[in-house]
């Protein structure tokens, strides 16, 4: 009998999402900043612990919402990693900003917080710190840089949401924190996403921005007698259907993470003896940067390894995917961008690095079936072969990382 599909991905109902769907339509106004936006609103300025909070179609538009309430211009460069989704450049791109490619630390794969001062120039405007898998940055280290050099910091924490560090939950370290709720996240609404607006002399502005550019909410508030234009903006809302769906998930959000974090502890279980023996790597487990179970991975030798572990995978209907395809040297990447070095770590880890199914219905059983797959992959290879250096493994990414399924999120 042909085993069950275990895909990489899959799109859940957990709680009351239905049933909050068939309230807002009931409640005859579906368009955005309703009942349910507001709950959302609510829900994240008390759980996540910030003073306001903006419920958006997707973190890429509360990523562009942050490049314009910073003021970005043209030719203001913005310090980034180089191993992260697009949009994290592309908000800022749009605004005429050259992103300022730095390198991640092998531990984290976050940026590498130790090489963000050599990359600042006289137009530097801002620190984007990625969350990747929801690990937490060095937070510390990023907001003693941005104040001893005057910049902004924003969080780009589309994957981080509930991770606590330091006492204090990621995106609300910044001056704007941005999270996403893309059905490949840990909570979420089909597309959606959330900013988090912690510098408080940014709220005002924010709420217009995101009100197409007017004082709607000031006029809403009594404040003001009229409601026009007043500044640039855009349409930034999602609907009630999607707030509403979003509620019941964020209602869920502890116990989603918490079921999360048990596969998790089953995959580094059953894959530390491939890793003892130095077949591959997983995520390192530092207590001093908290994650939220977001995503599992495993480091291969190299590419050509890890292309024949999805196609090993494939076969035993499992889906596994990797991500992310550098920024730095990718077509527009190279024409807007700029990269600070030579960026190994980054070359080295997008070769190598194979994301492992994880999703909200994966039982224990999925993640013995997929463990149990990546373990006679390697039993059935012949032992004794190196682990390649960075710099092998850079030449063969540029030549052939392409050739195999990516997932960009
Ligand atoms: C998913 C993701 C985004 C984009 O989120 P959307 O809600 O799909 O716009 C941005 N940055 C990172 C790091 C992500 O993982």
């Amino acid at each position: 009998m042909k085993p069950s599909h275990i895909p990489f991905n899959k799109p859940f109902v957990i709680g009351k999402e239905l049933f909050y769907i068939a309230q807002a339509v009931m409640s005859g106004t579906i368009s955005g900043d309703g009942m349910f936006t507001k709950r959302c609103q609510k829900w994240l300025e008390e759980q996540l612990g910030c003073p306001k909070s903006l419920l958006v179609h997707s973190c890429t538009a509360a990523l562009e919402m942050a490049a314009m309430l910073i003021d970005v211009g043209h030719g203001d460069e913005i310090i980034m990693p180089s191993f992260t989704f697009v949009s994290t450049a592309n908000a800022f791109v749009l605004r005429g900003a050259v992103p300022v490619f730095v390198d991640i630390r092998p531990d984290t794969l976050n940026i590498d917080e130790r090489l963000i001062e050599a990359a600042i120039t006289p137009r530097t405007k801002a620190i984007v710190a990625v969350h990747y898998a929801g690990r937490a940055c060095a937070m510390q280290a990023l907001q003693d840089i941005c104040r001893r050099h005057k910049l902004h910091l924003i969080e780009d924490a589309a994957q981080a949401i509930l991770t606590e560090h330091d006492g204090r939950m990621l995106g609300t370290f910044g001056d704007l924190g941005c999270l996403s709720f893309h059905e490949t996240k840990n909570v979420i609404c089909g597309e959606g996403g959330a900013l988090l607006i912690n510098n408080p002399e940014l709220i005002e502005r924010a709420e217009i921005l995101w009100q197409k550019g007017t004082n709607r909410h000031a006029y809403l508030r009594g404040a003001v007698d009229k409601y026009t234009w007043v500044d640039i903006g855009s349409s930034f809302l999602p609907s009630e259907l999607t707030a509403a769906f979003l509620f019941a998930q964020l209602e869920q959000a502890e116990s989603v993470i918490a079921h999360r974090r048990q596969l998790h502890a089953k995959y580094h279980e059953l894959l530390r003896p491939l890793e003892h023996d130095g077949r591959i790597e997983l995520p390192v487990l530092n207590g001093d940067y908290a994650h939220n179970a977001h995503l599992f991975y495993v480091l291969c030798k190299d590419i050509e390894e890890r292309t024949e572990l999805i196609q090993h995978l494939g076969e035993r209907s499992i889906s596994a995917v990797f991500h992310y395809v550098p920024l730095h040297d990718s077509p527009a990447g190279l024409f807007f961008g700029r990269a600070h070095g030579e960026l190994p770590v980054t070359q080295n880890v997008s070769a190598r690095l194979l994301r492992l199914p994880v999703y909200a219905e994966m039982t224990g059983q999925d993640v013995e079936r997929v463990a149990d797959a990546v373990r006679d992959f390697y039993v059935a290879r012949s032992s004794g072969s190196t682990v390649r250096s960075s710099r092998d493994i850079a030449a063969l990414n540029n030549t052939s990382i392409h050739e195999t399924a990516t997932s960009p999120l």
